[in-house]
């Protein structure tokens, strides 16, 4: 059991009025807010450990590169990675993926060569692959996403081919909420010899995941989505795989030796992490990840679910409402539509009552294509939600409906 009010305690930000109303905080999928322990952990790296990293001999700097390396183990406990040399530091999920789809292909994907990815990305999953294809000369081949939100398996299966060299797929949408059926992309997957990209940024904080018990190839993740701070993020990668790519980006760091002829490359994960460094956001994004071990991620689950289930019941007797993803695997999100009344606008005036929700494509184009909407208005969940918050959201709602 979570303790909710005590929570909020440690969540600064939760204090603030916004319009002169207790500020109501629903979007969390873009980003979530920082616990004082992580702001703290910020401003003792600098009054404390700051230096630059891996290169000095002096003390601060030894220092530095030990409370770094221990992030990086902190987040290969947090993930279940068997070891270290595959957790690479990225400034976030949308650079992890960008490092993946040109190092990948740089190795592995020649002209006329296909990569599958699903109707239901983000997309820092969809336009990293396109940059690469129209390179490469490879092609996309997309996994439909049905009338309820869910990846259409049966079709996924009959988008394999001899050609086919990665799939890339989100682990939980950050439209719909779905929660993707990932064990059994990578069963499929594997079964024909093909790695698997997963898309963490929005499953890694509302649930359990292990990268070893799901098998995942590469698994990306943001830390500003787990109360961490901006700017830092994480791409693993199995290490016999990774240590078979090329280097991403050139620079101090990645290299072993470099001469005008030739210049060799460092090992994993130093190949892939060119340049100084974000070390101050590793060490807050470890200690982001110790709040979370502290609450326990399956306790976060499970009040979250709950609260999903409440707003999702207490929005239903909103008129007009038109939900957008309806799987049964769902967390943490929900979209929807009014009838007669324009996302935005719905966004806009719910702000007023000092309530934060997202309204537009949330960076998913090709799905509202798919449902033909031009957005959704979409309210997100964190552990540090309330049902009395979720009471106040729709009470505005129907306040606008009744305006319009
Ligand atoms: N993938 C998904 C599913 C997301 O929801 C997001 C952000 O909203 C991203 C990727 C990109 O994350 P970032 O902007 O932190 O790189």
């Amino acid at each position: 059991m979570l303790n909710i009010e005590s929570i909020r305690r440690d969540f600064p930000i939760l204090d603030r009025q916004i319009y002169g109303k207790p500020l109501i905080y629903l979007d969390n999928a873009a980003t979530t807010q920082k616990p004082q322990c992580v702001i703290d952990a910020i401003s003792w790296a600098y009054c404390n450990v700051n230096a630059n990293v891996h290169r000095g001999t002096h003390f601060l700097s030894l220092q530095a590169t030990e409370m770094m390396e221990a992030a990086r183990e902190n987040v290969r406990d947090f993930i279940g990675a068997e070891s270290r040399s595959g957790v690479l530091f990225t400034r976030g999920t949308t650079e992890s993926m960008n490092l993946l789809a040109s190092s990948f292909s740089d190795a592995f994907i020649k002209q006329g060569d296909e990569v599958i990815i699903s109707g239901m990305e983000h997309h820092s999953n969809i336009v990293p692959w396109q940059i690469q294809a129209e390179r490469k000369g490879f092609k996309i081949k997309v996994i439909p996403v049905t009338d309820d939100g869910e990846l259409d398996m049966d079709a996924f299966r009959s988008l394999f081919s001899g050609r086919t060299r990665i799939v890339s797929v989100t682990h939980m949408s950050n439209v719909l909420g779905t929660v993707n059926p990932i064990t059994e992309i990578i069963a499929e997957s594997h079964r024909r010899g093909i790695p698997v990209a997963v898309d963490g940024a929005q499953s890694v904080p509302h649930m359990k995941v292990d990268v070893s018990a799901l098998g995942a190839d590469f698994y990306a993740f943001s830390g500003h989505k787990i109360y961490g701070p901006t700017g830092i993020g994480v791409l693993y990668g199995r290490p016999d795989l990774l240590a078979q790519l090329p280097p991403y980006q050139g620079g101090g760091e990645m290299i072993k030796r470099v001469t005008f002829e030739k210049t060799t490359y460092n090992d994993i994960p130093f190949r892939f992490e060119a340049g100084t460094p974000d070390y101050v956001g590793a060490i807050a994004l470890a200690s982001a990840l110790d709040y979370v071990r502290g609450l326990g991620i399956d306790a976060i689950s499970e009040y979250e679910s709950q609260l999903t289930v409440y707003a999702r019941e207490r929005l239903s007797a909103v008129p007009g409402i038109r939900f957008i993803g309806n799987a049964p695997e769902k967390s943490s999100v929900i979209s929807f539509l009014i009838d007669g009344i324009h996302p935005f606008d719905i966004g806009t005036l719910l702000d007023r009552l000092g309530i934060a929700v997202r309204t537009g494509y949330h960076c998913a184009e090709p799905l509202m294509d798919s449902f033909r909407i031009p957005g959704t208005v979409r309210a997100s969940f964190s552990f540090y939600n309330t049902k009395d918050e979720v009471d106040a959201l729709v009470a505005g709602i129907e306040q606008i409906i009744r305006m319009f």
